[in-house]
């Protein structure tokens, strides 16, 4: 079968499942291994996998092994994984192929009965597994479909079956999924790997490089922020080297991440209570799905009503879960990112970072990257006042992040007639 159908059902940008070209464990000459992972996708399956032909060869079964021998399961001849995979314990992110929690449920080394490549090709594997938690023998059997009726699931329809030996236990003593549902290597439980949500991110993923951006500063994620403030003008600034954003009305709010600490800020860099860090957990969960271990982002928390627009009257609404308006976070800088301060980093390089980590998250939730537009400021005012918006603000492009940064603010609308 070979990996391009397991490569071509994933997009390893998304995904921290690894790559068909991961490198493979260390081997040892003659031991074949095996590995059972719990998988909670659309409908919760175990994928079971025997180390054959440089690949792991791999059966979706149903209900599980069963240390039954009156017991045949159902196992669903899948595509073959690379021999990385056994190591694989984490999330596959929401709308990727397989998405769900996958937990390492057994593992352990397996010994053919006969020669494995003709046995595997004859449809009758008859083998002996030495794992955690299933031992002895065990058979896989090709069902063998009804001549011309054969459909393709038939094709791929075979059973497992555990052989009579020493390591047999009656259904009725005792169902081994139920006994023993934990991880075989960390002992946690689907819903503890579930809420772990820094694996979701793994060593191959894409990451948005911050090393690159001129002016970057190699340190650790800041323990304090001073959110820079917005000046309040008359007019917007004249001429070229400005960036010109909408100003959002409703509440400004940072979040930090620090390697899996998650941290929400108010408009003074201090952390917000429980209670309202609770409020705004969307945000909290939007932020760990980004791929980024530590970053520190700045924006505003709005509620959006239905005529699209941002209305602060109606966030406290949306934050009740009341009304019609959707809660949205809307970033507009990027301070630090994976063992980078980006403070210095010029803002336009900043916010194209932004962008793409925004761009990379396959559950952005309510996160949303609020875009720019370069040049005059009063082009941009014109603009904004025949949309409705309210008001503008303006940083030059190569602006700091900090006390200096010299961020202004200013009306767009024409001051209404009473
Ligand atoms: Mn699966």
């Amino acid at each position: 079968m070979g990996l391009s159908e397991y490569n071509r059902k994933r997009n390893f940008k998304v995904t921290s499942e690894p790559s068909g070209e991961a490198p493979a464990p260390p081997r040892q000459e003659g031991v074949r291994h095996f590995v059972i992972q719990k998988h909670a996708a659309s409908r919760l399956h175990y994928d079971f996998r025997l180390e054959l032909e440089g690949v792991l060869k791999s059966w979706s079964v149903p209900k599980g092994p069963s240390l039954d021998t009156r017991v045949k399961r159902l196992a669903v001849h899948v595509e073959d994984h690379p021999l990385a995979y056994a190591e694989f314990e984490g999330i596959i992110p929401k709308g990727e192929y397989g998405g769900g929690t996958v937990l390492l449920w057994d593992r352990g080394t397996w010994e053919p009965l006969g020669d494995p490549h003709q046995s595997y090709a004859a449809g009758n594997l008859k083998f002996n597994l030495k794992g955690k938690k299933l031992q002895g023998g065990f058979a896989l059997v090709k069902l063998r479909g009804r001549g011309a009726q054969r459909e393709k699931d038939q094709e791929r329809a075979w059973l497992l079956i555990k052989e009579r030996d020493a390591h047999v236990v009656p259904e009725e003593t005792s169902d081994i999924t139920r006994a023993r549902p934990e991880s075989v290597t960390t002992g946690r439980t689907l819903d503890e790997i579930a809420a772990d949500r820094s694996q979701v991110w793994h060593s191959n993923r894409d990451q948005v490089d911050a090393g690159g951006a001129a002016g970057g500063r190699v340190a650790p994620p800041p323990t304090r922020i001073r959110p820079p403030r917005f000046a309040a003008r008359a007019t917007p600034p004249r001429g070229d080297g400005w960036l010109h954003e909408m100003a959002i009305e409703g509440e400004r709010l940072l979040a930090r991440n620090a390697g899996g600490q998650l941290a929400l800020l108010d408009d003074n860099g201090a952390p917000l209570g429980a209670a309202a860090a609770r409020k705004r957990s969307a945000v909290a969960d939007a932020i760990r799905m980004l791929p980024a271990q530590s970053l520190v982002v700045d924006g505003v928390l709005a509620a959006m009503t239905p005529d699209g627009l941002p209305h602060a009257a109606a966030l406290s609404g949306a934050l009740a879960g009341k009304g019609k308006a959707t809660l949205a976070y809307l970033v507009f800088d990027l301070p630090y990112l994976d063992g980078h301060d980006l403070a210095r980093v010029p803002l336009a390089a900043r916010k194209k970072l932004l962008a793409e980590l925004v761009r990379a998250s396959s559950e952005p939730g309510p996160l949303r990257f609020l875009d720019h537009v370069a040049g005059d400021g009063a082009a941009f005012q014109r603009e904004a006042r025949r949309l409705g918006i309210a008001a503008m603000v303006s940083r030059r492009a190569g602006s700091p992040y900090g006390a200096r940064a010299g961020w202004v603010r200013a009306p767009c609308a024409v001051s209404a007639k009473r």
